[in-house]
């Protein structure tokens, strides 16, 4: 048996999304009889509680013990948090500490994409074309001061806190009334602010995985937000979202599909991504295109298209997450 710790939930602000995440991972795992899951919840202390409210200590000796003692080996680890501690690294640096193989990203390489702002730099230096953008550091005059330039030149801005995801903390600027409240409550949430040029642009997501060590970019799919908004927290989980989303993007050309899959393809590997990402383009009318973001933990919630990306390209996401875990710990593989 590879037992296996799936841990969601953790102190972000994405703690519910997580949750969903986890539900699909659970279900997806249920049918594999080598696998023994034991799910756990942490909450923003750092905490874990299984179902039944018994709390748990990690890691050391590659166990995990509750309050009574008892100990449980864990094999591999399923750090299923979007947002800290888990998209960011943090958790992941604790793994590697104790040896215990796990699903993603190492901890650089997810400290690095999680900051909006890091991972522009990357793109830049890498030669792959991102939207216009400039950061702030605190909210000095001089700071406000740039963001209000950027305003004027690009007549609509994004105001992004630089280390958070599901849109939290990320707005539409297209009044300098608007723009301070705007960068403050940025700054609640994260230590940098994004200022980039608003695009009027489709905007497409491809699924980067490995599956049987092939590296895998899948053909862009595409999330349509309503017209009066962007694709914002209510509008990618709410039951009552409008957003649209569709497995492939229609009417792309032959090269703008080869320039995301070499893209794609050149940033997991660049930023040496390991087993998973979502990878987010724009595409404005004028045919540019863009690279947005990288997600080195993308949902996996019913509404998200990372699972039905992989699927429509033909790979089935419990033969290849069980695929990864068997890998991962060769030692039992293959044991009952
Ligand atoms: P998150 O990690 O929170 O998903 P994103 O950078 O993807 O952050 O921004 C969330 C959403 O905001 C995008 O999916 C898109 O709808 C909108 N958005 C972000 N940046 C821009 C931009 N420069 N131009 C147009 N829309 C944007
Ligand atoms: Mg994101
Ligand atoms: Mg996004």
């Amino acid at each position: 048996m590879i037992n296996t710790l799936l841990i969601c939930g953790g102190g972000g602000s994405e703690h519910q999304v997580s949750l969903r995440t986890a539900d699909f991972i659970e279900d997806q795992l249920a049918k594999a009889d080598d696998i023994a899951l034991k799910r756990v919840e942490m909450d923003s202390s750092g905490c874990l509680t299984d179902k039944q409210g018994r709390v748990y200590h990690i890691f050391y000796d590659r166990k995990i013990r509750d309050e009574n003692d008892n100990a449980w080996d864990v094999d591999y680890v399923i750090p299923a948090i979007h947002g800290y501690p888990g998209e960011t690294g943090d958790l992941q640096s604790q793994l590697e500490m104790f040896g215990i193989p796990y699903f993603g990203s190492a901890p650089e390489a997810s400290k690095t994409c999680f900051n909006k702002i890091k991972t522009k730099m990357w793109l830049s230096a890498l030669g792959i074309d991102n939207t216009p953008y400039l950061f702030l550091h605190s909210l000095e005059e001089k700071e406000l001061e740039k963001a209000h330039a950027a305003l004027e030149k690009w007549e609509a801005i994004f105001v992004k806190a630089s280390n958070q995801g599901s849109s939290v903390g990320c707005f539409k600027v297209t009044r300098k009334e608007e723009l301070a409240a705007a960068i403050e409550k940025a700054f609640t949430l994260s230590p940098y602010v994004l200022i980039e040029k608003a695009l009027v642009a489709r905007e497409l997501e491809v699924a980067v995985y490995t599956f049987e060590e092939e590296l895998i970019a899948t053909l862009p799919g595409e999330v349509r937000a309503p017209s009066d908004t962007f694709y914002t927290y209510k509008e990618k989980y709410a039951a009552a979202s409008r957003a649209e989303t569709f497995i492939e993007a229609e009417g792309l050309n032959e090269e703008q599909l080869a320039w995301i899959h070499e893209v794609s393809v050149r940033a997991f590997k660049a930023l040496k991504l390991k087993d998973l990402s979502r990878i987010d383009f724009f595409l404005t009318e004028q045919g540019e295109l863009y690279l947005n973001e990288v997600n080195t933990f993308p949902g996996m919630t019913p509404k998200s298209m990372f699972p039905k990306m992989m699927e429509n390209h033909g790979h089935n996401f419990a033969e290849y997450l069980t695929g990864l875990i068997r890998t991962a710990v060769p030692e039992k593989n293959g044991k009952p």
